[in-house]
């Protein structure tokens, strides 16, 4: 792997609101999370993930996203996006002022056709009625291929699986998509070289990449994307997430651990790493239990400067 980096600047989205608080089981009131999403904004974040347009039942923390849409104000030059399921996704996303939504399937073949049975291609393809929709009502549209670096379901998700599902979304017309590692199975090589590979093959895609930290390699991935060109990156605030299906799942890697790196190393995010960590322990706070956060617990590099010990005099 080529340590000459090639990336100078990154785009985050903080997707702490959505993929993190969808795994807590307190539910997290629509003026909690308004204050936590205005607080992101106000660090410099340029692209937030609000909230998920998915029935309630399924997602009961999620409930409430139309409610924090509708109390939220929108700072100019922000992207608030949230991801939906289907056309009903849409529908709630245009009556709450949501101008952007995004798609999920999972690469895994076995697992997409025990649950819907259809392979995760034609799913997308299932998917052009809301693009179309969406596009009627001039909401923007992007996709996300969860398990794209492995799944718990098969041994190895295989790289035309994988091509086949860009594919598809580049069909119904969507260019953004994010590869996301759910399962916390992707490591820095296999990322290096997928998303080298990705870059070349379909170079009119805007691609985001997806860590969840669960083995500890969502920084070093990042950094293994950064190294193959990619710039976008979802991160959570305190590290905060799960996933209900994956066991020991943890969150996305913690927001501030990404800035506080890519600020040691000189790469421009527009982030305030202070005002984001000030986010982080209010959302510690709120949860009342342990995150996966280094800077909340150690604080930053620069910060650290101890009283040298007295040498002990001896006579
Ligand atoms: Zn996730």
């Amino acid at each position: 792997m080529s340590w000459m980096n090639p990336v100078k600047k990154v785009i985050l989205c903080e997707v702490g609101p959505r993929d993190g608080l969808q795994n807590e089981k307190n539910i997290i009131s629509a003026e909690d999370k308004v204050r936590l999403i205005n607080g992101i904004v106000e660090a410099g974040y340029p692209v937030v993930e609000v909230g998920s347009f998915v029935h309630p039942k399924a997602v009961p923390q999620m409930a409430n996203t139309d409610e924090v849409f509708r109390s939220l104000t929108f700072r100019d030059g922000v992207e608030y996006r949230a991801l939906i399921a289907n056309l009903k996704g849409v529908e709630r996303a245009a009556a709450c002022g949501c101008r952007k939504v995004k798609l999920n399937v999972s690469a895994s073949k076995a697992h997409n056709i025990a649950n819907l049975n259809r392979t995760p291609a034609e799913t997308v393809a299932g998917f052009g009625k809301c693009v179309d929709a969406a596009e009627e009502g001039g909401i923007a549209v992007s996709g996300s291929i969860s398990m794209a670096f492995g799944s718990p379901w098969d041994r190895e998700i295989p790289l035309s699986d994988v091509k086949e599902i860009v594919e598809a979304y580049l069909a119904v017309g969507v260019r953004e998509i994010s590869l996301s590692d759910a399962s916390g199975q992707a490591y820095p090589t296999q990322v290096y070289e997928m998303c080298t590979e990705m870059k070349a093959a379909y170079p009119e895609v805007t691609w985001w990449l997806h860590f969840h930290n669960t083995r500890g390699l969502g920084i070093a991935n990042i950094l293994a994307g950064m190294s193959a060109g990619f710039d976008r990156f979802d991160t959570s605030f305190a590290g905060v997430g799960g996933c209900p299906f994956v066991p020991g799942a943890a969150g996305n890697v913690a927001s501030e651990d990404v800035v506080h790196m890519l600020d040691e190393m000189g790469v421009e995010t527009g982030i305030d790493l202070d005002k984001l960590m000030e986010v982080s322990r209010d959302v510690a706070k709120l949860l009342a239990h342990p995150t996966d956060s280094y800077l909340l617990r150690a604080g930053k590099a620069k910060d650290l400067i101890l009283d040298l010990p007295q040498r002990q005099k001896n006579n």
